[in-house]
């Protein structure tokens, strides 16, 4: 193959064959301990038919960002790409707290965990040979970095410079993004390889801003049909950053984690960015290939670190 590849569950694609991409998604999640019932996606019966939606939307690129902790299923995900046709990139490091085991986090050196993760890059992960394409998605429970969050941040940074392939981050609820970039900053991290995620639960159009200005993507992350008045201010955060000229940098995904986000339960599932949210973008005023720039273009350039 010749130019840039992304790794997927199922082998490296050519970066132009991505098509359009969800950035942030989880296919096979346990978030039992914070959401009971509602937080396990596990059937792959059904979220194949979720996926079929996206599909059918002219989707053809899904970054699962479930990590260890969150029961990254590297053998399923495979198995999923190869049965929807569709190229899954997935995870790797550590989540957050309250997720994160302490005990065997603190018995290891930052860079002894940066290690583990670049060996999972190289060679797969547990055996099975299949290797992430992405790191994260890592982060912060709260509105400041823990420090066993700190730890895993850092190993998650050196692990980028090391592989080279990008962060993706949750923040969600606390502008905690800009902490997390000034710590990737200090471990050498270029900021244009850095996603910060969630940033839709922080209704602060500044924050957006700021994130932009220092390089990196501002990742609008839980679009879903839910709500009326969450869609029409996800719409105005999108116009604002392409207003101030930051629209390369916008990143558009659903996070689809709950049973409640599935359109089986009526929520937007994969599909509602497709099938409703661009053509609301459209309608406030962007144009066909801002759409496409920013579900196309800009994940890919996410990925890859390279601008074309
Ligand atoms: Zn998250």
């Amino acid at each position: 193959m010749l130019g840039p590849t992304v790794q997927t569950v199922r082998g490296p694609v050519a970066a132009d064959a991505l098509g359009m991409i969800l950035p942030h998604e989880h296919i096979f999640i346990n978030l039992l301990r914070e959401y009971r019932a509602n937080g396990l996606l596990d059937d792959p019966e059904l979220m194949a038919a979720e996926l079929a939606r996206f599909a059918a939307a002219g989707g053809r690129t899904v970054v699962d960002c479930t990590t260890r902790e969150l029961g990254r299923a590297p053998r399923r995900l495979a198995a999923m790409s190869e049965r929807t046709g569709l190229h899954i990139v997935m995870g790797c490091g550590h989540y957050r707290n309250p997720y994160l085991d302490r005990e065997a986090i603190d018995r290891l050196s930052v860079d002894a965990l940066a290690q583990a993760i670049v060996d999972e890059v190289e060679h797969g992960v547990d055996g099975t040979g299949i290797r992430p394409g992405i790191i994260g998605e890592v982060g912060c429970d709260g509105p400041h970095i823990a420090a066993v969050e700190e730890r895993t941040l850092r190993a998650a940074a050196r692990a980028q410079i090391a592989s080279g392939l990008t962060l993706t981050t949750h923040a969600a609820r606390w502008p905690v993004g800009l902490p997390q970039l000034d710590l990737f900053a200090a471990e050498g991290v270029d900021p244009r390889r850095v996603v910060i995620g969630h940033c839709d639960m922080v209704p602060d159009p500044a924050y957006h801003l700021e994130i932009a200005r220092r390089g990196a993507f501002v990742q609008f992350d839980t679009i879903n049909g839910h709500v009326e008045h969450e869609i029409e201010r996800r719409i105005r955060a999108v116009c604002a950053l392409a207003a101030a000229g930051h629209l390369d940098q916008v990143l558009l995904s659903h996070d689809v984690c709950l049973a409640s986000d599935l359109a089986a339960s009526g929520s937007g599932g994969y599909g509602f960015i497709a099938a409703a949210f661009l053509p609301r973008l459209r309608a406030a005023g962007l144009s066909a290939d801002d759409c496409r720039r920013l579900v196309e273009d800009n994940p890919r350039r996410a990925l890859t670190g390279r601008p074309a």
